[in-house]
Parts: C-alpha cells; structure tokens; sequence
C-alpha cells in the first residue's frame, strides 16, 4: 500500500481530544462514577468535580459559576438560548421578534425557523457584506417594539469572519433587547469574557477547542430568564434536565482552561500558517479568491473559493491525497448545492460551488502547509477540467 502522507486541516470541524484533557476524564468513567444528584459521599464527589468545572469555565468567561450552564453541545446551547429566551419573552409579553444573519449556523438558523414555522414567532435575517460582517446600523434599523432577542455568531464557522459582537451587543441594550452569540468557532482562539463582550446568553462547544465531542455550555447572564430546553429533574438550574455527563463537563473545563492559558502562543502558530496558506494559494490557484473578512478573521481559518471548481469533488481529490479539508458547499457526495453563506456574501453560483475551507491546528506544520501548496493548484485543474456546474 502506498504510504500516503496524512494532513489533517479541519479543525473548524472538530479537533481530537488533547491528552491531558483525557486524563482529567478518564477517573469520572469507574472511579468517581455517583450521580451528582446523590447524597452519598460518591455522588458528592461527582457533583464537587461538576461545580470545580463550572468555577473554572466561569473565570474564563469572567461570569459567575451560577451564569454557567452544561449542555450536551454547541447545537443544545444555541437551541435553548433561542427558544428558551423567545419563550419566556412572549409568555411575559416582551415580545416575539427575533433578529439573526443569513450566516448562522444552522443550529442558530434551523431553530429560527421552527420559532416561525411552527410556533408564529417573526425573523428578521439582516444582510451581511462581501465579507460576512454585519453592519451594527443595520441591525439597529431591524430593531422593533417587540423585538425580544438578537442572535449573531461571534465567528463563522466557513469563512471565518469576526463579526463586532461589542458593538451589536451595546446596541441591543441600549434598545432593551437581548443578545445571544454563537461562539462555537470562537472559542480557543477569541476572547471570551463575557463582561467586556457585555453579552446575555453566549454558547461553546468542547469538541472545537480539542475537548471531547458532545459537551456544551452556555453563558446566561444573571437575571435572563429563559425556558428550559429539556424537562425533567432540576440539574442545570433548572434549564437542562438529564443527570450530568460528568467526565465530559471536567473535560469541558479543562480543554477550555488549557486552550486560554496558552491563547497567543496558539493564535500566532495558527497566524503564521494561515498566512501561508493564504498566500501560497492565491498566488498559484488561478480564478481563486479569499473568501471572509481579510483581516477581521479566525486566525485558524484560510477559506476559498476556486471559480468553476466542484467544491465537493476537490474535497475527494484532496482527499485522495491524505489531505482532510472542507468545503463551503453542502459536504454530501452528490449533492452540489452552491454555499448559502458565500451566496449570502454576494458570489455568483460559479464562485459559490467551488467553496474551500482550510483550517489548522495545534499539530500542523510548515511542512503540512507546503505538501497542500504543492497539491492543490493540481487538484483544483482536475476538477475544473472534470467539469464544473456552470453559473
Ligand atoms: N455553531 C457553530 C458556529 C458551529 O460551527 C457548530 C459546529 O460545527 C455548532 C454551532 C454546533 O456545535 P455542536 O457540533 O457541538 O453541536
């Protein structure tokens, strides 16, 4: 068998679980095993391991531990700021207007919709520009009488885009609105003290900053009331029923301390990659553009778009050479749908279909970066000569 080399660049995706995360786990399998809702010095242990893990994600946050709430991902956390928030608004007469992006992710967009399919709620989606910002005057103008909450991603998860969560914010409060921010691609490499950000409800996922898949948190500032997203027993204050994942929360907490004790040494090694990346690709892929913000971007985050190309056909290509990346476009075999978000942005469907998302972790190397260099330009011809969907 061919000893193919293995570069793996989709870190927005997910990351594998750092080592010492593991460690920290791995007694909450069969050694502290309680039910934090237990009396018994067991169950007392597991619920002291779940209070260590909400003190320490609450001094990253910059929040009290009683602001911290443990979900079972980034998806859970974003469903119950949403619904949980323009529930309780509408039952205290607040209000049933909610304002968010064409660019959410759809843990943000699909819960939107089901707020106005199912339960007669109104969306307003504002535009964003060429580079995937939102204009805070245009928010401002969708604000109503009855608006109850505003929900913006912090990053995007395609193109990277920092959006100006400061500014959005203020200006929700300054109208007496709410402010929801999906930080799922932010954090591990963006500030996330929540006091300066002067957010209500903010949401993460472990899996993205090398914690383990399928433990989430969400920031509810003190005072928000929100309904619970799962009923049942009263664990999470009360907004998330079902006994606690234990070794997940400690996972949680530890990955989220780790990757802020070390954020700039991080951000600069992903920096100097990205910019190579950047470079390196746009000065040898013809017909190819920068996509998202070229400054205002997730310094893990080098996204593309190729004209022409068959963005899901280039991820095989590339995937044939070892390399693991994504594309804008839906990542389903046979189903070549253009990319909502660069839609959103402005590209035609020709631009729109050949999405490419390259994102780097703690382990790439230079050496990763130039093999991508060396194979993409190829790739990308194959595929364009292979036939792309025409505009
Ligand atoms: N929000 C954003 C911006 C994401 O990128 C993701 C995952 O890719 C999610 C939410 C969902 O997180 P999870 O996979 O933990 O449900």
């Amino acid at each position: 068998m061919l000893n193919i080399k293995s570069v793996y660049l989709d870190h927005a995706a997910t990351t594998p679980v750092d080592p010492r995360v593991m460690e920290a786990m791995l007694p909450y399998f069969s050694e502290i095993y309680g039910n934090p809702s237990a009396i018994h010095s067991l169950g007392r242990a597991a619920e002291a391991a779940v209070e260590d893990a909400r003190e320490r994600v609450a001094r990253v946050w910059n929040c009290q531990p009683g602001e911290v709430v443990f979900t079972s991902c980034g998806s859970e956390s974003d469903n119950l700021a949403l619904r949980g928030a323009l529930l309780t608004a509408r039952q205290e007469g607040r209000g049933q207007h909610l304002i968010t992006t064409p660019i959410e992710h759809s843990a943000v967009s699909k819960t939107a919709h089901q707020l106005t399919d199912l339960l007669d709620f109104d969306v307003t989606v504002v535009p964003v520009d060429q580079h995937g910002r939102v204009d805070p005057a245009e928010v401002e103008r969708a604000i109503r009488p009855d608006t109850a909450l505003i929900s913006i991603m912090y990053a995007n998860n395609e193109v990277g885009t920092i959006q100006p969560i400061q500014a959005l914010a203020a200006l929700a409060h300054e109208r007496g609105v709410l402010f929801h921010t999906d930080a799922v691609q932010a954090a591990g490499q963006l500030p996330l003290d929540v006091r300066a950000l002067s957010v209500d409800l903010l949401a993460i996922s472990a899996h993205k900053f090398y914690g383990p898949k399928g433990i989430g948190a969400l920031y509810v500032r003190e005072g928000v009331r929100l309904a619970p997203s799962q009923s049942g027993g009263g664990q999470e204050h009360g907004l998330r029923a079902g006994t606690h994942n234990v070794a997940f929360i400690v996972g949680l907490a530890t990955a989220l301390e780790l990757a802020y004790a070390d954020l700039e040494s991080h951000n600069a090694h992903y920096r100097r990659l990205r910019d190579r990346l950047i470079e390196g690709v746009l000065a040898s892929v013809p017909d190819s553009q920068l996509t998202g913000h070229p400054v205002e971007r997730l310094p893990n985050n080098a996204s593309f778009a190729f004209r022409h190309a068959d963005g899901n056909a280039l991820l095989m290509h590339l995937d044939l050479q070892g390399i693991a990346a994504s594309s804008g476009s839906a990542c389903k075999v046979g189903n070549p749908e253009p990319s909502g978000v660069l839609l959103s942005m402005g590209y035609e469907a020709s631009w729109a279909g050949g999405g490419l998302r390259l994102t780097v972790g703690h382990q790439t190397t230079e050496e990763d970066i130039d093999y991508v260099l060396n194979t993409l330009p190829d790739a990308v011809a194959r595929v364009r000569r292979l036939g792309a969907p025409q505009a």
